[in-house]
């Protein structure tokens, strides 16, 4: 029989073999930089809309290959900023996907927008450019399509499919940041891309902060003006629909640090997953993707009919595990859409488990993972 690895480490204070689903003191610990950019700009007086912004709207626009990005509050304010610089009006149709957390549902609601769902693909659990274009409607005015769990869906043919009906594309990549196919950056295929950057995301904030990217000039403006009450000029309200939704000066500062981390982290991520997938080979389990440059593993996770037991089996070593998600977006009570049906993103609700995937994620704890799950399947 295989023994289960064990902690060796008997400097640190942590639990002994209880291995969390994340923990973002281990990147805090060690984090001097970031630390010294938040102290920078503490030291400065200057707090929001200033040096430290503009420099992250610069850098990330160039890491990704946009013309803009600007930052704001949250990943579902971006959402929400996006769908209107889009041209989205009141009583208008976004269509997404049901199992991607509701983030895109909750922006689109806040608009006064119509949601409606399209299945995604069974084997990648993605929008595909076929299930798109089979769930169109005469309303459609914008279709978001998310990367889930970091990796890419193929946007390029879904903008394929809306571009010459006049409906445009956005790209949910709160989990993708990073991903890239033939050199294209997430966020930077369709006409626009909205980020989040919470702390556990791949390019991660002290707190809530998101952004908007895109090469449209007027979607730029309209997203910059959108996000400071509508405002033109200063008290010059120019466009109706404004908000406060500005990141701020700290957040900004501690992403700049953190995108120079990005593709370092992101790499270890994708060993992680891979490892994972190496562990499930030939077993009932599967890990949902696996790959390079298109998927950054903000998840990893793998599908399972027997889910509920791993889960249990995980627990009971002290090795923490999640769903993503539990309920799809149809079936929350507060939407109420009993009558649509979308039997892969429902099937897949019953069977996702993600698993522990973050770059601090010691060899051993990643083992006894591996070891865990082999003795389960
Ligand atoms: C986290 C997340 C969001 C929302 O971001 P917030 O910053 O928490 O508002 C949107 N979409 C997806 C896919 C996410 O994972």
């Amino acid at each position: 029989m295989l023994v289960r690895p064990r902690h060796t480490d008997t400097s640190t204070s942590r639990a002994r073999d209880s291995i969390p689903f994340n923990d973002l003191r281990r990147t805090a610990e060690v984090d001097e930089d970031t630390a010294a950019a938040v102290e920078r700009v503490v030291r400065s007086g200057w707090y929001l809309l200033g040096e430290e912004t503009s420099a992250f709207e610069r850098e990330f626009a160039d890491y990704l290959g946009t013309d803009h990005a600007i930052g704001l509050a949250s990943g579902t304010d971006a959402l929400e900023l996006a769908l209107a610089a889009l041209g989205c009006a009141t009583g208008q149709e976004v269509l997404t996907a049901a199992n991607a957390g509701g983030y895109s549902t909750c922006a689109a609601r806040r608009r006064g927008l119509h949601v409606r769902y399209a299945d995604v693909d069974e084997s990648s659990l993605l929008l595909t450019a076929e299930t798109v274009a089979q769930a169109l409607t005469a309303r459609t005015t914008v279709v978001v399509v998310t990367h889930l769990y970091g990796k890419m869906a193929d946007v390029a043919a879904i903008c394929d499919v809306c571009h010459p009906r006049g409906i445009r594309v956005l790209e949910d990549c709160a989990q993708a940041a990073g991903a890239r196919t033939n050199g294209s950056l997430a966020g930077s295929v369709a006409d626009a891309g909205a980020f989040s950057f919470y702390p556990t995301k791949n390019l991660a904030a002290l707190g809530d902060a998101g952004a908007v990217v895109t090469s449209d000039d007027d979607v730029a403006e309209s997203v910059r003006r959108l996000r400071q009450y509508g405002w033109g000029a200063k008290y010059k309200v120019q466009q109706d629909g404004g908000r406060n939704s500005r990141v701020d000066e700290i957040q900004a500062a501690a992403l700049r640090v953190r995108l120079r981390e990005l593709d370092g982290r992101n790499r270890r991520r994708r060993e992680i997953a891979a490892r994972y997938a190496q562990a499930l080979a030939d077993t009932s389990a599967q890990m949902v993707h696996t790959g390079e440059q298109d998927y950054v593993a903000h998840l990893a996770v793998l599908r399972s009919p027997r889910r509920d037991e791993l889960a249990a089996a995980l627990r009971a070593e002290g090795i923490g595990s999640e769903i993503h998600y539990p309920v799809p977006d149809h079936r929350q009570a507060v939407i109420g859409a009993p009558s649509v049906s979308l039997p892969v993103s429902e099937a897949a609700s019953q069977q996702v488990l993600s698993l522990p995937c973050f770059p601090e994620l010691e060899q051993w704890e990643l083992d006894t993972i591996c070891f865990v799950l082999a003795e389960s399947v």
